[in-house]
């Protein structure tokens, strides 16, 4: 009998598991560059606003899911959420505009899962969703059972509007939705009233569902008005996903759900596809089920305009500090927590990538943050989380500037350089390059 026990027995992943990649994760968790030891970190990466303790979350959830924690069970709940917390939820989201009662609420662990299970319900292997560009990490959760992503086109010279013929274009007999995040992450886009109803006439004329990512629904800088695309939608079948993650500032307490915004009846089929997914139990648990109701009624409007405030002086901040640097150009973002900005590679031939750019970012000032081609397959640009606390922004913002300076070359100098490398990089090596890191 030979013995088996021998070096060569090495597993192999799944596939699923091989093609499901978390850029940001990968980026925070398993970096390998080194900061200046000289300098303090200056981290703003993740979208998270409670890692400083300089954003609060609101005191009424808190008291609300203190008496739930007394009052609950811990029992198996409906796998779409209790009746009472879905009851919740519809009038919540019905005060945007447009009327939906429990029987069109489910309750998810987070935003994404329920971006995930409107994927799943969706589209099958091979064929695709369409995703704005640059966006969040939808791919993370659509290539894994071979769902692929198309991109569709954000520009920034327009606010971030989207490029109307681009998406057009990019429908084909494969399509199965397009997604829609507004307001945006990374670029803080907040959509007019009449550009929703450009991509509705678009989804309307081919006939494809939208999913709205609505996670930063109404957290738009005083000013700027905020309209739901479901209130919007005559015609279009929409499925909105949201929860407590951005606007209630808790992340970690994993409560998302999706309103069902069916019309003429085209989402019965897509409402059975979810009663079965639903059995794989994508719930969040039942003390924050239960303490929901008392969360959405309690949260005075207050919290929200305060900090969406507070975001905005950040916002402001630091595109005036940024905006002054040679070789960088912010976009000003109208909502949400973050900031896109371009790196005019023609005056950094030293960097062949965003991704080059950000690590020498890191190793020179500490400084770090997300590169835009790998984390949200937009090259060229970084971006800054504006959540972090304003002295931080501010000596970011310095140490950003001090980098620019010493990397800057102006047209004659560059002559006199290497030629400048204009072949963009693509996602694929870069998030190649950073998965060798790990394995
Ligand atoms: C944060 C975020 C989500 C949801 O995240 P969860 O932590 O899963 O609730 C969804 N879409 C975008 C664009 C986000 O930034």
């Amino acid at each position: 009998m030979p013995n088996i026990i021998s070096a060569d027995w090495k597993l192999e992943m799944s596939t699923f598991a091989r093609q499901t990649v978390n850029p940001h994760r990968l980026m925070v968790e398993t970096s390998k560059v080194v900061p200046n030891p000289k300098k303090k970190v200056l981290t703003l990466q993740l979208g998270d606003p409670t890692i400083f303790k300089n954003f609060q979350h609101p005191p009424e959830a808190i008291d609300a899911i203190k008496n739930a924690l007394v009052k609950d069970s811990f029992s198996y709940y409906p796998t779409n959420g209790i009746k009472e917390a879905r009851e919740a939820v519809a009038d919540y989201v019905s005060k945007n505009g447009d009327q939906v009662n429990a029987d069109d609420i489910i309750l998810t662990s987070g935003g994404s899962s329920s971006l995930e299970l409107c994927f799943y319900v969706l589209a099958n292997p091979g064929e695709n969703i369409l995703i704005p560009t640059p966006s969040f990490n939808y791919r993370t959760w659509l290539h894994g059972p071979g769902i692929i992503s198309k991109t569709y086109k954000l520009d920034p010279t327009k606010n971030w509007c989207v490029d109307l013929k681009d998406l057009e274009s990019k429908i084909d007999n494969k399509t199965r939705a397009i997604l829609v995040n507004n307001v945006g992450n990374p670029c803080g886009n907040v959509f007019t009233k009449e550009h929703i109803l450009d991509i509705l006439e678009i989804a309307e004329r081919y006939r494809l569902p939208i999913i709205s990512d609505d996670i930063y629904e109404h957290f738009v800088f005083p000013g700027v008005e905020y309209y739901s695309v479901a209130s919007l939608s005559k015609n279009v079948p929409i499925l909105s996903c949201s929860g407590l993650t951005k606007r209630f500032i808790m992340p970690g307490i994993r409560m998302g759900w999706i309103s069902i915004h069916d019309r003429h009846d085209a989402l019965k089929e897509i409402r059975k596809g979810f009663t079965q997914m639903l059995g794989r139990n994508f719930g969040p648990n039942c003390t924050v089920q239960k303490a929901l109701p008392e969360i959405l009624q309690n949260v005075p409007q207050t919290f929200f305009d305060e900090t969406v405030k507070k975001v905005q002086l950040h916002a402001m901040t630091a595109f005036k500090l940024l905006k002054n640097i040679k070789g960088l150009i912010p976009i000003e973002p109208r909502g949400a927590f973050y900031m896109m900005i371009k790196i005019e590679f023609e005056n950094f031939p030293k960097f062949k990538s965003d991704l080059e750019f950000v690590e020498a970012l890191t190793e020179e000032e500490s400084v770090k943050a997300f590169p835009g081609g790998p984390c949200f397959d937009f090259a060229g640009y970084f971006r800054f989380v504006l959540t972090v606390p304003l002295d931080m922004l501010i000596e970011a913002c310095q140490r950003i500037q001090e980098f620019c300076e010493r990397h800057y070359m102006n047209i004659n100098e560059i002559e006199n350089f290497e030629p400048v490398q204009t072949q963009e990089i693509s996602i694929q090596n870069q998030i190649n390059k950073i998965e060798i890191a790990i394995y």
